[in-house]
Order: structure tokens, then C-alpha cells, then sequence
């Protein structure tokens, strides 16, 4: 059986899908516009960094376990790392 390259879908961030590959870019979009946001008053609190924005806690980041395309258990100790 062909095994196809799978550019794993990860989950969400701030209610949009990343794969693997746009994930880190996506992450940076999010850093660049809070400043933005900040001075129109539509962030409360402070601009985050990136691995705020990864933070579990934060809420920005919905994480699958297994990727539902390829089915692959997904590192994301390797994902967050490249970050
Ligand atoms: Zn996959």
C-alpha cells in the first residue's frame, strides 16, 4: 500500500485549523496583530508571546491527539518545540 505524506491537521488555534506545516506561521500572526488589538482596546490584558499563545491554559490552542486525516498519533512535545 502507498503511504501518502500527510501534512497533519493538529487542531485549532483561536477557532481556526492549523496543520503542522502553518502552525508556527499562525502562531506569529497571533503575536504580530495583539499589539494592534491591544491599542484598539479589543485585547484585555497583555500582548502574549508564543508560548503563551500555545499555553493549554491560555484557551488559544485546541489540540487533537490523533490526526483525523492520517490518523497519526500526533508529537506535540515535536510540534511546540519548533515553535
Ligand atoms: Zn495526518
Amino acid at each position: 500500500m502507498e503511504k501518502k505524506s500527510c501534512d497533519c491537521f493538529i487542531g485549532y488555534l483561536s477557532g481556526e485549523e492549523v496543520n503542522k506545516s502553518n502552525i508556527s506561521y499562525q502562531v506569529e500572526s497571533i503575536e504580530k496583530i495583539q499589539p494592534t488589538f491591544k491599542a484598539y482596546g479589543i485585547l484585555k490584558g497583555e500582548p502574549l508571546n508564543k508560548k503563551q499563545i500555545v499555553d493549554n491554559r491560555r484557551g488559544y490552542l485546541r489540540r487533537f491527539a490523533f490526526c483525523p486525516h492520517c490518523g497519526e498519533k500526533l508529537n506535540w512535545k515535536s510540534i511546540l518545540e519548533n515553535i
